[in-house]
């Protein structure tokens, strides 16, 4: 039973717990913790009416908050940020238990909400727009950029609470509210995380009361954000089955949209790659999260002459990865999120078997221990082909190894798939290094030399191309994702010069 540890986690952060212990009714969602996968609690369902009237209330919150100024907007994102790092700890704790990643990891993704809020707070004074120099005299153009509107945001299982974090901070100092739908199977991480940001605006800014809600439910509230007029963004992380849908409604209602979606994402070890580096690195992104994020390492294409050794070496680590409670201090690798998860796997390690493909691991641990849970050891699979299976993104922890004699052959196999979210390779030469990042290199959002495929900064744009969605996050100028361009044009002259010499003389 974790409902304890749960119920410990809200106490430290002074929030009122939100579910109960009954057998729930009606719509009332679940709550199943992964590392004993037992329900320990129901949360009250948000109904359509609840959804409808919190999404009127923000968009109300939306018009006073797009006309404050953007540093004050910033002190707001301040606030949040010192929120968290004073509640750093439970937060990550309520990360680990409700989503089993492990607790290092939980941790991890507290403080990449607070490097965001950072990071929001120095942009809320630099929304810089462009002086443009006009062809007419007497004439200024400039570039200005104004607050988009309501955001919608939908968020995976995998980052409960980063994501969003992401989303929420660069919105908010860009003058937008939050609705957010996250995933059902971690809603108390985000109930945790809006009651946080709620208690900053009761404090620092009462008369904004509302900008930022939350919908816990499943993908019908989802559906609801999305056709909902008054949400103009929706910012939708998950399945490229998901995205796929969200995409099409929002390109009918002419929303702007970005797309975070699924990976299947390879590394290249290149003959003269630093062997201990690359183990460590290829480990860490295969098996870590349980091989259960976005950017895990999924694909590697190995030098036909260090194919065995790598094969090897990730063996033996492999064979003695501590798999099991991920709040236990020295476990590396947690549980699936649930069952099916599981299934998924050994379906796909079935498939991989029945067309001559070794296995190494894929099976599963602590069954007499955990009997609703699913640990598993996680699985290298040697292939001589990119057959389809590879080809699929299997949210588990499952690396496919497979041998190239040249890098240009290395890198079309890494172009191959339909998702382009992460790359790497691993190499000593520049040559080759250039050539993987250059633009005939790999094809992804994120192409990286020497270090894995996952672990992200926030300091970059985040995102992928291809089935991943081409949607970019976070750093860098990502910002403009949720601002409004607009070109002004001033003529301080008492003439009226047209553009391209036209005459029209009345
Ligand atoms: P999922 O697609 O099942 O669910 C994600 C969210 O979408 C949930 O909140 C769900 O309720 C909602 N949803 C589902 N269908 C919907 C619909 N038709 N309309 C509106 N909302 C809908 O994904 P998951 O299992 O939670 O997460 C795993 C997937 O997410 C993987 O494919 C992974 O690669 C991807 N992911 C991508 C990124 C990224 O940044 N690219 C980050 C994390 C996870």
């Amino acid at each position: 039973m974790k409902a304890q540890d749960v119920a410990a986690c809200w106490q430290a952060m002074g929030l009122r717990q939100p579910w109960d212990d009954s057998h729930g009714a009606g719509e009332a969602l679940a709550l199943r913790s992964p590392v004993d996968g037992e329900i320990f609690g129901h949360l009250p369902a948000c109904t359509v009416a609840d959804a409808d009237a919190r999404i009127a209330r923000a968009h109300a919150a939306q018009t006073t908050w797009a006309l404050t100024p953007a540093p004050a907007r910033g002190e707001v994102v301040r606030r949040f940020g010192e929120a968290l790092r004073t509640h750093k700890t439970a937060l990550g704790r309520l990360v680990a238990l409700e989503s089993g990643k492990i607790l290092q990891e939980g941790l991890g993704e507290v403080q990449e909400m607070i490097d965001i809020c950072d990071f929001a707070v120095g942009l809320s004074r630099q929304l810089h727009g462009l002086t443009i120099a006009s062809e007419r005299p007497a004439h200024a153009m400039r570039e200005t950029w104004h607050p988009f509107g309501l955001c919608g945001v939908i968020s995976a299982f995998n980052f409960p609470v980063a994501v969003w974090a992401w989303n929420a901070a660069l919105a908010l100092v860009c003058g937008n509210g939050v609705v957010w739908k996250p995933s059902e199977k971690t809603p108390l991480c985000a109930l945790a995380a809006q009651a946080l940001l709620d208690r900053v605006f009761d404090e620092a800014a009462p008369q904004h009361a509302g900008l930022c809600v939350v919908l816990p439910g499943g993908r019908t509230l989802g559906a609801q954000l999305v056709q909902h007029p008054a949400v103009r963004l929706i910012s939708a992380t998950g399945s490229t089955r998901m995205g796929r849908e969200v995409g099409m409604a929002c390109a009918g209602r002419f929303k702007r949209t970005i797309l975070e979606l699924g990976g299947n994402n390879a590394a290249i070890v290149a003959p003269s790659a630093n062997l201990e580096l690359t183990i460590r690195a290829m480990t860490f992104s295969a098996a870590g999260t349980a091989g259960q994020r976005c950017t895990t390492l999924r694909r590697a294409f190995v030098h036909v002459d260090l194919i065995e050794t790598v094969t090897n070496r990730l063996r033996q680590v492999y064979a003695r990865l501590p798999v099991g409670d991920p709040l236990q201090e020295g476990t590396l690798v947690g549980p699936l999120i649930d069952m099916a998860a599981g299934d998924t796997m050994a379906n796909a390690l079935a498939a991989c078997r029945a067309q001559g493909n070794v296995v190494h691991g894929g099976e599963r641990l602590l069954a007499d221990r955990y009997p609703h849970a699913c640990y598993v050891r996680p699985a290298l699979v040697l292939t001589d082909t990119q057959h389809d299976t590879m080809l699929t993104e299997t949210f588990a922890p499952i690396l496919y190894l497979m041998p190239y004699t040249s890098l240009d052959e290395a890198i079309a196999l890494n172009n191959a798939a339909s998702h382009g979210l992460s790359s790497c390779l691993f190499t000593e030469s520049l040559r080759e290094a250039e050539r993987f990042v250059s633009a005939a290199g790999s094809d992804c959002g994120i192409a990286n030399v020497n270090i894995g495929t996952s672990g992200a900064e926030i300091g970059g744009a985040f995102g992928g191309e291809k089935a991943t969605g081409g949607g970019r996050e976070s750093g860098s100028d990502a910002w403009k994702g949720y601002m409004r361009r607009a070109t002004n044009t001033i003529n301080y002259g008492d003439a009226l010069p047209l553009a391209q010499g036209i005459r029209f003389d009345l």
